[in-house]
């Protein structure tokens, strides 16, 4: 696996490939990888020639509020991993080359951006929209593989994606669970015992939903309704917020009556924790 820093000597990299006619999978994340990084990896080596994995946790993406400094970093353990699923080339770039002094483009997707995360998390979108754009200049990916675990910005990156003309196929990949059902995500590392098996309640809540829309049950409201309790029952847990929408506008719907995505955003503790269940509809 060759590791490199220089965003010219990716550009150099990607350009060769593309001129041997081999395709590139890529795999952008922060890093402090797990299972759901690795079952991206696994599929971009199935899908593309050459498998390149970023890792850089994006400064623009979090508030001065957020956990930018204390976001949990491994080198040696993401390289490790990196190299034993087969990444060819792990992209690992200093914040000041991908952001000099003078640095002053921004890209917004302003729809599908709106509501969900981007209510409590207003500026979010737009570092991950930009950094995404940068990421595929460099790497020039023919296919990008993101995880459904972050619905809004698998959504913002295929909307950007088709808003900007780009050439990069963004496919979605599901959630990857821990045994016991808590979604993977680098920031479990944050929770103490006790947070750990409140926020269990995520995952309990979405499958309920689940149920009672396979059940029949089509009023949004009522199936809020029942996620809410289940969550407000977990004294550990505050609500950010629980919706039903169209997966592709994520605007909020009254009624099931297609493809739909619960997303709930819940803090449990200090640490707020995302997860979600598509259901995607019997085709008539
Ligand atoms: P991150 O390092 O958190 O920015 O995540 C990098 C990529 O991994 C994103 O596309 C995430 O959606 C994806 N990802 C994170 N956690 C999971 C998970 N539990 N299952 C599947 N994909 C995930």
């Amino acid at each position: 696996m060759d590791v490199i820093t220089s965003v010219h000597q990716m550009k150099v990299f990607s350009a060769r490939a593309r001129a041997m006619n081999k395709k590139i999978a890529f795999v952008p994340t922060m890093g402090f990888l797990h299972e759901g990084h690795l079952s991206l990896m696994r599929e971009g080596k199935r899908r593309g020639d050459i498998l390149v994995l970023s890792i850089f946790v994006n400064p623009t993406q979090f508030s001065p509020s957020e956990d930018f400094e204390k976001y949990p970093r491994d080198f040696a353990r993401d390289s490790r991993m990196a190299e034993g699923v087969g990444v060819d080339v792990l992209f690992a770039p200093e914040a000041r080359e991908i952001y000099p002094p003078d640095h002053q483009t921004f890209i917004r997707v302003t729809e599908v951006t709106r509501g969900l995360c981007g209510k409590s998390r207003p500026t979010h979108f737009q570092g991950v929209a930009t950094v995404v754009a940068m990421l595929f200049n460099i790497v020039m990916p023919h296919v990008a593989l993101f995880g459904e675990k972050d619905f809004q910005q698998l959504v913002t990156i295929q909307q950007m994606v088709k808003d900007l003309h780009m050439d990069t196929e963004v496919l979605g990949m599901p959630i990857i669970r821990e045994g016991d059902g808590l979604a993977m995500s680098s920031r479990n590392t944050y929770l103490k015992p006790d947070e750990r098996k409140a926020a269990l309640s995520l995952h309990r809540s979405l499958k309920r939903a689940e149920e009672l829309i396979l059940q029949g049950e089509q009023r949004v409201a009522s199936i809020i309704e029942e996620v809410k309790k289940m969550l407000q029952s977990e004294s550990l847990l505050r609500m950010d917020y629980i919706h039903i929408c169209g997966p592709r506008t994520l605007q909020e719907i009254e009624r099931i009556d297609g493809d739909a995505v619960v997303a709930l955003a819940v803090y449990v503790g200090k640490v707020r924790l995302i997860d979600n269940f598509v259901y995607r509809a019997p085709r008539k």
